[in-house]
């Protein structure tokens, strides 16, 4: 029995819900975070460009729902990786809503300490240290499977890529030197992404 192909509106869909969930989990942490003034704010230009990178990245896939001007990079829709795909951005959504409840008002776009910063190390961030970095991995790897577009279903897991290299380090760093000896016990405590793997 042949895999015949599923019609491309299930992906625009799919894309657009979960583009939309995302940002509604997002829209009331944003809010209430944004209220705390930052106490130390170490965005430089790098931070400037993942941000600028992933915004793009963000709306490629809206891009390629809402016109053709991606076609020329599109591919069959199949059923198989179609429902990994939902998969990945199911589990990234619960992952990106556990994170931002257990981080709360500790919460920045970018690389930022608020007044009155916690350390968080409770319910997600048992597991990993970066469990909304993770989130979005997974997020970005279920677009890409449901996606069929070379351009559009790729380019939120690149960006994500970009992130995790070169943020991680920068973000770590400054953790510890803001929470010193707690931080550094986390770190002997907990992996980064995967537990027990890195
Ligand atoms: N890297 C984390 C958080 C992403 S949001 C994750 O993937 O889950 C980025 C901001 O979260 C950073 O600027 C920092 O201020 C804050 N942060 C990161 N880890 C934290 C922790 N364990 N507790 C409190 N705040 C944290």
């Amino acid at each position: 029995m042949g895999d015949e192909g599923l019609n491309p509106w299930f992906a625009k869909v799919t894309v657009l819900l979960a583009c939309i969930v995302m940002v509604a989990i997002r829209a009331p942490h944003g809010q209430r975070s944004r209220g705390i003034p930052v106490a130390r704010n170490r965005k430089g230009a790098l931070e400037t460009v993942l941000l600028t990178i992933a915004s793009v990245a963000f709306l490629l896939p809206l891009i390629w729902v809402v016109t053709p001007v991606l076609s020329f990079a599109d591919y069959p829709l199949r059923r198989v990786p179609f429902s990994a795909g939902i998969l990945g951005l199911t589990l990234g959504l619960w992952l990106f809503h556990r994170s931002h409840a257990d981080l709360g008002t500790n919460w920045s776009i970018t690389l930022e300490v608020r007044e009155q910063h916690r350390l968080v190390t409770q319910g997600v961030y048992r597991w990993v240290r970066h469990p909304m970095y993770m989130a979005l991995l997974l997020f970005a790897a279920g677009q890409a499977l449901v996606l069929p577009n070379y351009v559009a279903g790729t380019s939120y897991g690149v960006a994500m890529a970009l992130i995790v290299a070169l943020r991680v380090g920068p973000e770590e760093r400054m953790m510890l030197e803001e929470f010193g000896k707690d931080y550094e016990d986390y770190t002997a405590r907990t992996k980064r992404l995967v537990p027990g793997v890195w």
